[in-house]
């Protein structure tokens, strides 16, 4: 009884909100929504779908899609189910359309009891613009039906909102989303309006198949995205590349990608050890820290998310100034999604792609996982086009807009670095000769790593089973990096010198112009990327700097230090260390205050060994005085950019940086003091930690001192011993590390 008043009261009071809120729709854009026009495409969509037809719309993210329902979900009686996948959004989108005075609820798994009660109450009701609901719930047994009890007996319309969840050709597809299939035969009088920023012309034509449009009006928008700048940088020395793009733009905010969840957490706190502020975003955070980091990304208290791809669906930020990717995407619809979440504002915005053909090879052994064959096939194929991307030197926005079956106009985009001219026409035909022989020697039968690896000559198990190293070719090409090879081979690739038959990854086969090029009748010429990138060593040990040094010279001052520490019976480390001979050997210092600078040159130490290397460095410049000419007048200062260590020792600097004590560290992490020591240590080691003051005091650091100079570097045990068992492992740790940081 108390029910019904209930509803019918409520009847009431909507057939009055109903009556006056009826408007045409030009008026409800402007009084519902603020807006004085329609965005092209929009109305095209809005009208249809006020017509009674099915509406298709296909738009680039910000292209202002949920419009093209809500206004129609507005103007016209009963009430529109907007079917959406992005659940954790729902509640904000429900939020955001209630402040524009829309009547809308929400039925998912993370709404409350109370709240799907009162959601299905006001439905039937026939209290509700707009309900949006969860693709798994609408599969219920009998929620369809559900939807037919409202005073309308019908909903309004069904807004299909990220449709590519249908088509497993997206990046995104859902299994459930497969359910909506079936909503054209179970309202075939209620018209399905369908949206999604996929581009590829297969998904769209998937997501009509799929819902059974009928006569839809399709609506595609341009995908290019002017205000965005595309480049695509060799990734050599990424920790330096990505710290240098970021620094560069201080005062702008960024996304990063990476793909797995521990390159996100050592990036983040790369950038943040290299003074970027800059936190972590995975799925494997939980909800509070996620949104406390979304939060602060939103309200710009933090300047750079480093994500997986988790981050940014739906995130409505509009001033993000760069998108850099750390590591290859897996297809280009993925990279278009995760560049197109910069410049919504349609300020320009930067897109960087740091591409080592290495991540191919290791998404692919992902890929090898899949046991579906088509599926797995299907993913080979599209990582295949965004190799082909990120290795073929052209114009990147034709590329990519390519891809999506859209042309670009102009023959110079003026925002992709291609188009800016780093890349110079040269001939390769030697190098195209070298990896062709390459493949022909070997039956075409080997991949392209196999085929870097003979070209340069390396040492593989492969190559010596196979008895590669017999090759002529073997070797051939050492004079270069694999990676040149690498791009020598991406080059015959696209230019169709040599193809890869589909279904076999990667095998590549040569055609007839090869085998004209390989007998010296044609020749070959490649774009290449004359940008250089920082390289980062393999043998450098962290801490290490990354500056040119006279080797001689080198090797002289270790001999001096060598003289020097036996005359006084100590480790040649407490006379000096690598560093400060590698500085020597850079600067070459011959005055007292030049030597002063030198790392690890403090008076104390000046006063007892200054003398004699500035004596031994004079007199090597006298013996070789041309070598004179590759002394430095000062260090780059690149050598300061601060190394990743690993993600746990980054967890522990986090919070020495919180000023706690490492009992406290220890406990909140779990770990033993010891193990924490251990982190600070190397931390002191690379140079992440600079002040040790507070782990060991000056009394006991001397103490320590003394013991290590007059017995020598022992185990750590010797020295406790040695020191009556009254210092601390710990202690001596971190003063061992501070010594070879010296
Ligand atoms: P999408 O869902 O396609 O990514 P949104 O629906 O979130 O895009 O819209 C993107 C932005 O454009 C929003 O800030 C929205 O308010 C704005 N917008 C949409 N339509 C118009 C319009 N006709 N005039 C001005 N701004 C609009
Ligand atoms: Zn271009």
């Amino acid at each position: 009884m108390v029910d019904r008043t209930v509803v019918i009261h409520n009847n009431t009071v909507l057939m009055s909100i109903s009556a006056t809120a009826r408007r045409t729709p030009s008026e409800a854009l402007r009084q519902v929504f603020g807006f004085d026009q329609f965005r092209p495409h929009q109305q095209g969509l809005v009208d249809g779908l006020l017509a009674g037809q099915d509406v298709f719309g296909v738009m680039p993210t910000g292209g202002g899609k949920s419009l093209c329902y809500q206004l129609p979900a507005v103007v016209m009686s009963g009430c529109a189910v907007v079917v959406s996948p992005l659940i954790a959004l729902m509640k904000d989108q429900v939020d955001a359309a209630r402040a524009n005075g829309i009547r809308a609820a929400c039925v998912n798994s993370a709404a409350s009891q109370e709240e799907r009660v009162e959601a299905a109450r006001a439905y039937r009701a026939g209290e509700l613009d707009l309900l949006y609901v969860a693709p798994e719930r609408l599969c219920l047994n009998g929620f369809l039906d559900k939807l037919r009890n409202c005073p309308t007996k019908q909903p309004a319309f069904f807004a299909i909102d990220e449709a590519h969840c249908l088509s497993e050709w997206g990046h995104d597809f859902r299994p459930d989303y497969l359910f909506l299939s079936t909503l054209k035969n179970e309202f075939p009088q209620v018209p399905v309006a369908a949206f999604t920023a996929t581009a590829t012309h297969q998904v769209a034509e998937d997501i009509e198949k799929r819902l059974n449009l009928k006569k839809a009006v399709k609506v595609r928008a341009s995908f290019d995205r002017k205000n965005l700048h595309y480049q695509v940088r060799a990734k050599k020395d990424w920790e330096r590349q990505l710290v240098e793009f970021i620094k560069a733009r201080p005062d702008q905010c960024g996304i990063v990608y990476r793909t797995s969840r521990k390159s996100v957490e050592a990036t983040a706190a790369l950038l943040r050890a290299n003074g970027v502020d800059a936190q972590a975003y995975h799925a494997g955070m939980d909800n509070d820290d996620r949104s406390r980091v979304q939060e602060g990304f939103l309200r710009d208290d933090c300047r750079v998310i480093v994500a997986t791809v988790a981050f940014g669906m739906g995130i409505d930020k509009p001033d993000v100034r760069y998108v850099v990717h750390g590591d290859l995407p897996k297809n280009l619809e993925s990279y278009y999604q995760e560049t197109g979440r910069a410049g919504r504002d349609g300020e320009p915005s930067q897109c960087l792609l740091l591409y080592s053909p290495a991540d191919a090879f290791k998404i692919v052994r992902f890929f090898d996982e899949i046991e579906d064959e088509r599926e797995r096939e299907r993913n080979r194929a599209l990582l295949r086009s965004m190799e082909e991307f990120a290795s073929v030197p052209t114009c990147r926005r034709a590329a990519l807009l390519g891809y999506f079956g859209e042309k670009v106009a102009e023959e110079n985009c003026g925002a992709c670095d291609f188009c800016d001219g780093h890349f110079e026409f040269v001939d390769a035909t030697r190098d195209a000769r070298i990896v062709l022989s390459a493949i022909a020697r070997t039956g075409e039968r080997f991949g392209a790593v196999h085929l870097c690896d003979i070209v340069i000559g390396a040492n593989t198990k492969k190559i010596r089973e196979c008895g590669h190293d017999q090759l002529k070719t073997y070797g051939a090409g050492k004079d270069q990096a694999k990676n040149h090879w690498r791009s020598i081979l991406d080059a015959l690739i696209s230019g169709g010198i040599v193809q890869i038959p589909t279904g076999d990854y990667a095998v590549p086969k040569l055609t007839p112009q090869a085998w004209k090029i390989l007998k010296g009748e044609e020749k070959f010429s490649q774009h290449r990327d004359q940008r250089i990138e920082p390289e980062k060593k393999a043998s450098r040990s962290a801490g290490e700097e990354d500056f040119p040094f006279h080797q001689g010279l080198f090797e002289h001052l270790r001999q001096v230090r060598k003289k020097l520490a036996d005359a006084r019976s100590v480790p040649p480390f407490v006379v000096a260390g690598d560093r400060t001979l590698r500085q020597m050997a850079a600067l070459m210092p011959l005055t007292d205050s030049a030597m002063l600078k030198i790392h690890g040159m403090g008076q104390k130490k000046y006063d007892e060994f200054g003398e004699d290397f500035l004596l031994e460095i004079g007199l090597y410049l006298k013996k070789y005085p041309e070598i004179a000419s590759e002394r430095l007048a000062a260090l780059p200062n690149q050598g300061e950019l601060k190394r990743e260590v690993s993600g746990t020792y980054l967890q522990t600097l986090e919070l020495l940086r919180k000023n706690i004590t490492l009992a406290q560290i220890a406990k909140q992490r779990g770990m033993a003091q010891g193990t924490i020591e251990t982190h600070v240590a190397k931390l002191i080691e690379v140079g992440m930690v600079t002040d040790h003051r507070k782990f060991v005091s000056e009394e006991n650091e001397i103490k320590i001192r003394e013991l290590i100079e007059n017995k020598g570097p022992e185990s750590l045990g010797a020295i406790f011993k040695a020191a009556g068992e009254k210092i601390p492992y710990g202690e001596i740790r971190i003063v061992l590390a501070c010594m070879a940081a010296e």
